[in-house]
């Protein structure tokens, strides 16, 4: 999956806001690039979870069909543990179709992006790929 360059920075600078809470959020794209990052709310403000309000995910997918665009990686941060899935984000893994980006601050000098893809349980890398940022007019 590749990821555009502001939407990298976008999912870095909202981890090490939130920290040491988890952050989370939604990412938009088309053909597997992704090109624009909703911050959501992580309701259970917590440092090991997350969880999204419906009427947040909602809105964000509502503009990304706007903007001809769909959901194609779901996002949050780990802000002391490792880029992988955490046996609670297994269990709140409820799509196949849609790749789970983590964001880890684990060697803070160093954020790891790394994505994922879960299938019956089991879990698959995706690689993720820093694209530059395309076109002009979007923030
Ligand atoms: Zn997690």
């Amino acid at each position: 999956m590749n990821i555009e360059r502001h939407v990298i920075e976008a999912m870095l600078a909202a981890a090490r806001k939130a920290a040491p809470l988890e952050a989370c959020g939604l990412c938009g794209g088309r053909d597997g690039r992704v090109s624009r990052f909703y911050e959501l709310a992580n309701a259970d403000a917590s440092r090991e979870h997350y969880r999204m309000l419906p009427a947040e995910q909602f809105a964000a997918v509502k503009d990304m069909r706007a903007r001809g665009l769909g959901l194609l990686a779901i996002w949050h941060s780990h802000p002391e543990t490792p880029a992988r899935m955490s046996e609670e984000d297994l269990r709140l893994a409820y799509t196949t179709d849609t790749v789970y980006v983590i964001t880890s601050l684990a060697a803070p000098d160093a954020p790891d992006v790394k994505g994922f893809r879960v299938l019956e349980g089991c879990v698959e890398v995706v690689p993720v790929e820093i694209v530059e940022t395309e076109g002009t007019g979007e923030s």
